[in-house]
């Protein structure tokens, strides 16, 4: 059995227990700071930033000050619609913890393998049962490439399944070095067109192309089509998208993900714009006519993951 790092640390925003998405049977996510692209969409603003930081709620402050009285560095400006001073912040995380109103909230904090396998553990049972495991997701899992990894081979120590959601988008050896300790890749592919792929995800394509070869090489993968309005949701694009997989000689399923506002009001909460603003949800029968388009072209398909 391979050694495992378990002192290796990394930032952890979130980890979410009994999700029955993101791979098989009852699983738990284990959320990762840090990704490389800026999808416009992205449900998961918290995630994007590698450090730690503040989410503050206008809604549930109570304008004690408390938080005002532990700042070293001054950053609470309590008159602004998003109190904290971000330039001045250094994401001590003294004022989430004696906010009594929980209206600051600090999200990412460093932890262990060590300590996240000891939680992890609280949900094991349920992965013997549903033939669930564990999930590492983001932002994107590989920016922190050795404390992924390190996840990993302690996940694989304790008999439990792995599954990576990406995006891709990390160097060759980055690749080869963590996805060998996956069981199963959620690989997205956003758009097939690289101009278009940089205007709506700040990065362009070609790497995650390339990468998509080596990976469904390297693991079972299933590939995950985002759809979204005014940037993907044609039936051109998709079908661009379908012939693309079909290059890909191990890919036998395709996942599509509707657009949904889920991650709006995080927007707000971080002090960010919502450059989706006003975008509608796709109906049903228009995903549908896309799921037809992608089993045209010989895969299993199916909406949501
Ligand atoms: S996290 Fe620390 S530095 Fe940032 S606003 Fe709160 S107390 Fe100030
Ligand atoms: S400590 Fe919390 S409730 Fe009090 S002013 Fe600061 S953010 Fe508002």
């Amino acid at each position: 059995m391979e050694t495992v790092d378990y002192g290796a640390k990394g930032i952890v925003f979130d980890i979410q227990r009994f999700s029955i998405h993101d791979g098989p049977g009852i699983r738990t996510i284990i959320f990762l700071k840090g990704c490389p692209l800026r999808c416009r969409w992205c449900s998961n603003p918290e995630s994007q930033k590698a450090k730690p930081e503040l989410m503050f709620s206008r809604d549930l402050c109570i304008g004690c000050g408390k938080c005002v009285k532990v700042c070293k560095v001054n950053a609470i400006e309590p008159k602004k619609e998003y109190i904290v001073n971000k330039e001045k912040c250094t994401a001590c995380g003294e004022c989430a913890l004696v906010c009594p109103a929980g209206a600051l909230i600090m999200k990412g904090k460093e932890m262990s393998v060590e300590e996240v396998i000891k939680e992890v553990k609280k949900d094991a049972t349920q992965y013997y049962r549903s033939g669930g495991g564990v999930t590492l997701s983001g932002g994107e899992a590989l920016t922190q490439s050795s404390f992924a990894k390190e996840l990993f081979k302690a996940c694989k120590a304790q008999g439990w399944h792995t599954a990576l959601e990406t995006e891709g988008y990390a160097n060759e050896e980055v690749i080869r070095e963590v996805i060998p300790h996956v069981d199963l890749v959620l690989l997205d592919i956003k758009s097939f067109d690289s101009d278009v792929h940089l205007a709506y995800t700040g990065v362009r394509n070609e790497l995650i192309k390339k990468n998509a070869k080596i990976i469904q090489e390297l693991a079972d993968t299933v590939i995950r089509i985002p759809v979204i309005p005014n940037f993907n949701a044609s039936e051109k694009e998709i079908t661009d998208i379908a012939k693309f997989i079909k290059t890909l000689p191990n890919i036998r399923k395709v996942h599509l993900l509707p657009y949904h506002r889920y991650g709006e009001n995080k927007y707000k909460l971080l002090g960010r714009n919502y450059e989706m603003n006003g975008t509608e949800e796709l109906s049903e029968e228009f995903v549908e006519k896309f799921k037809a388009i992608v089993e045209n072209n010989g895969f299993k398909c199916v909406i949501g993951g």
